[in-house]
């Protein structure tokens, strides 16, 4: 069994790793000023859009890349938070952002007696909230309860369409049977759900079949998650940079094929800047945050431990802090851990690259290897060119005379947060072009049907 990587405390190693005094923009204070922000980014740019509740160590598998050490996967340990500080840590987090998507996870959560209480604690604050499974719990009676509390949808993790090599990965025989029947459970019942799938060496290759085994399944979002080798996963093989680079570009061309359902390459920020290499003005190019697909770790993106502590992405067991001892408000808003995702100092070839605003490299995989985050990503095969900085628009203001009637804004505040941007500007272009002076519902839906057909859009509003 891999060994699990301990909690490192920043401090010590803001000066190992150059970090020092940070331009002005680092202060918290600066936060509450964008007119600092050179780059044009305001304070909304760091709000979360993505929380990682990893709420147990219970699991009822035994995966090859699990992060968590579930060593104690009946009891979730002693230090395990309780239903009362999960309380306090979601109400803590509707104070930064209520738009933002809490991701229920473990271990497994369905394991752990209080979790739809807790979930419905989320959805009474007007979280959205998915869960984050390996969907063998999931029978009719919890979908139910599921969809009864608001849960928005279920990440199911599918590792090959062959159940015996599945099974082999998670440890456990009957593993991909009682996941597909969770998958079936959800669709009866009207919850929506994702297919999660880990890209390694025994699987990569199925992926043109798991594509379309999990459109036919009526999937709403694929996630090929990209692995870091940490926790039990330290001792697997990861595929190839050469290997990354073909998958992540047959990802970018499919999603062309399934408009009904979005394909993400995850934790492979270079799936941005193949992206864009293909086509700059291409909808994965043009997205931010979430539906982007780039790395979103500390600037929009943190993961709570099983205890507590507040880290930037779930592979990376750098804390910012415990949230027994401080505020997530606090630890969000003024931590040295989440200021150097924000402000970043890269090195090597990531901090040469013109595509390190767009992309950045994984900030974990230097970390696992050698301690260092903002060391450069060795997974990724570019070689930067030296030239200028490719941008992103950075909730950039345009022009437009166009004003939202009461009812279309309510539709647009309803929109989950990481997208609400990206829509909003989309409408209003279109009605400057169309010279349409007020955005109405019935625009939003000719819009919404344009882009998706009858088909719902990825996400319920
Ligand atoms: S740092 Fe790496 S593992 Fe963490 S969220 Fe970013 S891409 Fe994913
Ligand atoms: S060199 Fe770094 S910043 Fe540039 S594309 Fe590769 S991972 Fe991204």
């Amino acid at each position: 069994m891999g060994k699990s990587l301990p909690v490192l405390n920043f401090t010590n190693w803001t000066e190992k790793l150059g970090f020092g005094k940070k331009a002005s923009p680092a202060d918290s204070s600066a936060l509450q000023d964008p007119s600092l922000l050179a780059d044009g980014r305001t304070v909304d740019d760091f709000k979360p859009y993505l929380i990682a509740l990893n709420l147990t160590k219970r699991c009822n598998l035994k995966c090859d890349h699990c992060y968590l050490d579930a060593t104690t996967k009946a009891g979730g340990g002693s230090d395990e938070l309780s239903t009362e500080e999960c309380f306090r840590l979601i109400d803590q987090i509707a104070e930064v952002n209520k738009g933002c998507l809490l991701v229920i996870t473990g271990g497994e959560p369905l394991v752990r007696p209080d979790i739809l209480d807790i979930a419905r604690h989320a959805v009474q604050l007007d979280f959205m909230v998915v869960f984050g499974t390996n969907g063998m719990l999931i029978n009719d009676r919890i979908a139910r309860e599921l969809v009864d509390i608001g849960v928005m949808g279920m990440g199911i993790s599918i590792d090959s369409l062959d159940p015996q090599k599945h099974d082999a990965f998670r440890g456990i025989p009957g593993a991909w049977k009682a996941a597909v029947e969770g998958i079936e459970a959800c669709k009866r019942n009207g919850l929506q759900f994702q297919v999660h799938f880990s890209a390694q060496p025994m699987n990569y290759q199925e992926l043109p079949a798991v594509i379309d085994w999990a459109h036919d399944l009526g999937a709403r979002v694929l996630n090929v998650f990209f692995m870091v080798c940490t926790g039990r996963g330290e001792e697997l093989t990861d595929i190839t940079p050469e290997q990354y680079e073909h998958v992540l570009s047959y990802l970018i061309d499919s999603q062309d094929k399934y408009a009904d359902m979005l394909i993400r390459a995850r934790c492979a920020p270079h799936f941005k800047r193949l992206a864009y290499e293909k086509d700059p003005n291409s909808p994965i190019t043009k997205a931010q945050g979430y539906m982007g697909g780039g790395c979103l770790a500390g600037t929009n993106y943190a993961r709570v431990t099983p205890n507590g502590d507040l880290t930037p992405c779930p592979y990376m067991p750098l804390s910012a802090g415990n949230i027994r001892e401080n505020s997530f408000v606090d630890l969000w808003e003024r931590s040295e851990v989440f200021d150097s995702f924000r402000y970043p100092h890269l090195k090597g070839k990531c901090g040469d690259c013109e595509y390190s605003e767009i992309c950045g490299g994984c900030r974990a995989r230097p970390y696992v290897d050698h301690g260092d985050w903002m060391d450069e990503d060795e997974w990724c095969l570019y070689t930067p060119k030296g030239g200028e900085k490719v941008k992103v628009a950075f909730n950039a203001q345009e022009n437009t005379t166009v004003i939202w009637d009461q009812e279309a804004e309510t539709r647009l505040n309803r929109i989950p947060y990481f997208l609400r941007a990206m829509v909003k500007k989309g409408v209003e272009r279109h009605a400057d072009e169309q010279g349409i002076p007020v955005i109405t519902i019935e625009l939003m839906e000719e819009l919404r049907k344009k882009r998706f057909g009858n088909e719902k859009p990825v996400f319920k509003f």
